[in-house]
Formats: C-alpha cells, sequence, structure tokens
C-alpha cells in the first residue's frame, strides 16, 4: 500500500488561520506582533525567502518591517541595527535573514539579538531553554516537524526516531524536541556507521541532509514514517531520469523550469513508508507559519504569557 502523504500546505494552512486568530484577538487588546526581518545584500534566494515571509506577516496581520543593509555592510553596522531593533518596544520578532555576507562575523550579529525576540530559536540562551524544556523560541522548521507528526495523530512517545542530519538549524533542535517528546532518539551524520541500517531502526525517520534522494527504500522500515526536511534541486536530466522517469507532471515542470524540487528522500520510499512528507508541499510550507508562530509567541511572552506550541494548547 503506498504511503500516506502527510500534507505540510493544509496543515501551514490550519496553523496560519489560528496566528491570524490569534493577531485579531490581540488587536482588540491593543496589541499588534511586529517582525523586523534584516536582508543583507541581494542574494536571490533570500529575497525570495524575504518576500514569503512579508506576505505571510500581512496574511495574517502582523505588522512587518525590511531592513536592507547594502552587501558591503559591516559587523558592527549590522550590531547597531539589530541594538535599535533590540529596543524598540513594537518590534518582537527579528530575523537576520542567512546567510550573511563573507565580512560579517554571522555568529556574533546573531547573539546580539534579543533572545526574547529570537523568532529563529537560534541563540544560544533559546538553544539551552529547549534542552532544559524550558519556555523560549524554538526553530521555525524543527517544531514545524513536530507539528505534522502531533497534527496527523503520528505517535511519538516510546517511538525510534533517527534523525539524519546534526545542524543547528534542524538537526540537532529535531532531535531534542523528539527527545522531548519522549521517542527514543538516534541522530546520525556523515560518520555514521552503517546508516541503512541505523535508519531501519526507525519508527520515525527525519532527513535533515541536504542530498537529493539519498534515503532509498532500503533506508525505510516497511509502515514507517518518513518526514523529509531536504530541499534540493535538480537540474541534471540524467539525475531527473533517475529518480523521476515516469512522473508526468514533473517531467512537465522539468521541461518548462529547467529544474524541479527534490528532498534527501528517494520518491520510491512512498512504497514502503507508512507515512510520507513530499517535496514540495511537506515540512516547507510549516516554516513561514511557524515563524508567525513565533512571533505572536514572543509578543505574549515579552508582555508576560506563558504560550505552549499550537498543537499541545
Ligand atoms: P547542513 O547544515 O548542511 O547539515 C547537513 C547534515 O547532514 C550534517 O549534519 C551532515 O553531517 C549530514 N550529512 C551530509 N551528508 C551525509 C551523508 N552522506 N550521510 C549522513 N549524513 C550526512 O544542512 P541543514 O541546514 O540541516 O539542511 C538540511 C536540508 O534541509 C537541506 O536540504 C536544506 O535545504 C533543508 N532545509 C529545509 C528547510 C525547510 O523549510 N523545508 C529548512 C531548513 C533546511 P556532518 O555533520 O557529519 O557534516
Amino acid at each position: 500500500m503506498p504511503a500516506l502523504i502527510l500534507d505540510g500546505t493544509k496543515i501551514a494552512q490550519q496553523i496560519r488561520a489560528e496566528v491570524a486568530a490569534e493577531v485579531r484577538a490581540m488587536a482588540a487588546a491593543g496589541v499588534r506582533p511586529g517582525l523586523a526581518v534584516v536582508l543583507v545584500g541581494h542574494k536571490t534566494a533570500s529575497e525570495i525567502y524575504v518576500r514569503g515571509k512579508v506576505k505571510a506577516c500581512e496574511e495574517v496581520g502582523v505588522h512587518s518591517e525590511k531592513l536592507t543593509p547594502p552587501e558591503t555592510a559591516t559587523t558592527q553596522e549590522l550590531l547597531a541595527l539589530i541594538e535599535d531593533l533590540n529596543r524598540r518596544d513594537e518590534i518582537d520578532g527579528i530575523l537576520v535573514q542567512l546567510p550573511l555576507p563573507p565580512q560579517v562575523d554571522a555568529k556574533k550579529v546573531l547573539l546580539a539579538v534579543d533572545p526574547a525576540k529570537d523568532v529563529d530559536g537560534f541563540h544560544p540562551m533559546n538553544v539551552g531553554f529547549l534542552s532544559t524544556q524550558r519556555p523560549g523560541m524554538v526553530p521555525c522548521t524543527p517544531v514545524g516537524v513536530m507539528e505534522i507528526l502531533q497534527r496527523s495523530n503520528i505517535p511519538v512517545a516510546g517511538q525510534e526516531a533517527v534523525v539524519v542530519g546534526r545542524s543547528d538549524i534542524v538537526g540537532k533542535p529535531v532531535a531534542m524536541l523528539l527527545t522531548n517528546a519522549n521517542a527514543t532518539v538516534t541522530i546520525c551524520h556523515s560518520k555514521t556507521r552503517d546508516l541503512a541500517g541505523v535508519c531501519r531502526r526507525a519508527d520515525i525517520l527525519v532527513a535533515a541532509i541536504g542530498r537529493a534522494g539519498m534515503i532509498t527504500r532500503d533506508f525505510v522500515k516497511p509502515g514507517a514514517t518518513v518526514i523529509d526536511v531536504g530541499m534540493n534541486t535538480v537540474t541534471d536530466p540524467a539525475e531527473f531520469e533517475r529518480f523521476f522517469a515516469g512522473d508526468a507532471r514533473r517531467e512537465e515542470t522539468f521541461r518548462k523550469k529547467g529544474s524541479v524540487l527534490i528532498g534527501d528522500v528517494h520518491p520510491e520510499v512512498a512504497e514502503v513508508a507508512g507515512a510520507l512528507t513530499p517535496v514540495p508541499g511537506g515540512v516547507g510550507p510549516l516554516t513561514i507559519a511557524m515563524l508567525m508562530f513565533n512571533t505572536v509567541k514572543a509578543a505574549k511572552m515579552r508582555r508576560g504569557e506563558r504560550v505552549p506550541e499550537p498543537s499541545r494548547a
């Protein structure tokens, strides 16, 4: 039986609608959450991401500001800008779009963001809050993964979870969230021995690697839930054939655009997994929805309210 497809677009819409209702309730009390996005220079991919974030703010009623320092900005200039945003009371969330230009000390800039406004959840203080199960800001993509599992009624407690990838942005926080939700968690990386064998133990397999279609059917226990965080672009026709031969819809996209998106999970996994997030339309849409959630959460926490994650409210 083919895997149940976990529809991230639908779940993200649900969360955005909940956030919009929350924003309306806050407006009635005279509060409007505000997000500042700092976009340095002119990287096309970053500009597209930021456009999506600003549009999402408009849709849910969050105030947004885009700050666009030039590509030549120095660490000191960005620190001054962050300090200013930290001081402004109407700004609840500060997001520094990565990557920053090479002359900038990105770690120093991220460390300067007030942890209470750190809607990306990357500040070491928030990392510590997450690992010690204290209230704080949790990174958007990892918490989005948890929302998909919980809203799809996939049990987590007591399950074997394997996370492939140990980045600060995805792998480690996903593993921490799964641990906090009482899964038994294994983290894998490029030095893991017998990766396929370890992955086959998983009831829940999370792929956050950045390698097109690397997780093939021999990595997956029949019936497992597979969450594909990867976002890779296929432009080579031979590679396209290897992954998508016979997929008419994708063939048309490839013909028109010269590229298609693929996750870290090979399409053949749909024949083995019990449930699977598609790419596109799986984890991706959750990232922006959770950014909206985090901005409202920051606005509330800064005003002394405690905010549980949406599906645990
Ligand atoms: P990253 O920082 O490059 O980390 C990749 C991880 O995968 C590393 O821990 C690396 O191991 C591991 N890895 C690489 N090759 C491997 C191999 N052959 N076998 C086992 N492990 C291997 O990437 P990231 O930022 O976590 O992102 C991962 C993927 O998620 C990317 O495709 C990215 O585009 C995507 N992503 C999607 C969203 C979204 O909204 N959907 C958000 C963020 C990221 P080492 O630590 O040993 O090097």
